[in-house]
């Protein structure tokens, strides 16, 4: 991996790939066969057939740790809020890659700062306030206010439910003129403190859980979108300028990129098999359009084609900052899936 945060100066969309270890059960039924071989920070080769090579922003080998890929994307994407660029993370990948862990972590111990399996998510609210305070304490006099405001739904089957209160289903998409586009009766909670953050984020984890169980249906389908709304402003000028800068940084666990299966699907589960493809297809289609600077200035894009493309609309494009983190298994057994997400990540670079 690069360290290299000046990145974003050219590039509105990076992809990075991240090869997770083999795991205990791949190892001992296809012991330490890998389907990947990296070349280089940036190459990684698909050992198959046929072998194909491929080229991507930053490549997170196997033993690459929390903390390591924190600094090197998560700390940059912070910065690039601060200065009042909308941003996305996005985790992909087949279930099981990797997603949650790369953005969660141990989502039952969230907080404990001596748990090197941390993810994301902590960590960047950790350093986003930690910014803030230093901001404050550099300014001391002149009294910038921050105003945090957070948010957590799932996309399912295309329908959008409140994570922080799962009895809000169904939700609509709205646009307004002047604010852009919302989901209608989202609950929105203004925080203080990394806990809060914290609590907001477990809250609504587990409810994703048992959202998923009561529908019987596995918590993979359904695509997670945290957004945290990061406003700042001059205490005096509360009239005369709204807000000094505006940004929404939202992180994203999609639902896993394993083909869905149609057939033989009937009914509701052939619906639901189609939405997630079709949710995934278009984000890689947008993705695709918006690295063609040229491309999204003249062309149409698709983002009401899923209501996911659809909510993140005002934070994909534009001035926004994108990050793909394709999640990959290196083993023998995952080939053709890992073969799957690298061409996806492939196409929105
Ligand atoms: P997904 O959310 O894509 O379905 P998970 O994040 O749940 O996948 O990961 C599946 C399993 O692999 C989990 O037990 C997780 O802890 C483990 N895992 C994933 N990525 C890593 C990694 N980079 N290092 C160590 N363990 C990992
Ligand atoms: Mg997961």
């Amino acid at each position: 991996i690069k360290e290299d945060p000046s990145f974003w100066m050219d590039h509105n969309v990076q992809v990075l790939i991240r090869v997770r270890p083999l795991s205990g059960a791949e190892k001992s039924m296809f012991g330490y066969n890998r389907c990947l071989k990296q070349e280089s920070a940036q190459c990684i080769t698909w050992i198959g057939q046929p072998e194909s090579r491929f080229t991507f922003d930053h490549i997170a080998c196997e033993t690459l740790d929390q903390e390591t890929l924190f600094t090197a994307i998560g700390l940059p994407m912070v910065e690039n809020c601060l200065s009042g660029y909308n941003s996305c993370i996005f985790a992909y990948g087949q279930t099981g890659s990797g997603k949650t862990y790369t953005m969660l972590g141990d989502v039952n111990n969230l907080g404990d700062k001596s748990n090197p399996d941390r993810g994301m998510t902590s960590r960047i609210f950790e350093f986003l306030f930690a910014r803030i305070q230093a901001e404050r304490e550099s300014r001391r006099d002149e009294r910038l206010v921050y105003n945090l405001k957070c948010s957590f739904s799932e996309i399912y089957n295309e329908q959008i439910t409140d994570l922080l209160d799962p009895s809000s289903t169904n939700l609509l998409l709205r646009e307004d003129t002047r604010t852009g586009i919302y989901v209608e009766n989202l609950s929105e909670y203004e925080v203080q403190t990394v806990g809060d953050i914290l609590k907001l984020l477990s809250q609504g984890s587990a409810n994703r859980k048992v959202a998923a169980t009561n529908m019987n249906r596995e918590s993979s389908r359904s695509h997670s979108v945290f957004t945290c709304v990061i406003e700042s402003r001059w205490e005096n000028d509360r009239d005369s300028m709204p807000y000094l800068r505006f940004a929404r940084l939202n992180l994203v666990d999609l639902a896993g990129s394993e083909r869905q299966k149609t057939s033989g699907a009937e009914g509701d589960r052939l619906k639901e098999a189609a939405n997630i493809n079709k949710s995934l297809s278009t984000l890689g289609h947008v993705i695709m359009l918006l690295g063609d600077v040229v491309h999204a200035k003249t062309k149409h894009v698709p983002y009401r084609d899923s209501k996911l493309t659809f909510l993140l609309q005002d934070s994909l494009g534009g001035n926004s900052k994108t990050m793909i983190i394709a999640n990959v298994s290196p083993s023998i057994c995952c080939a053709a899936e890992t073969l799957n997400t690298l061409k996806f990540a492939q196409r929105a670079k």
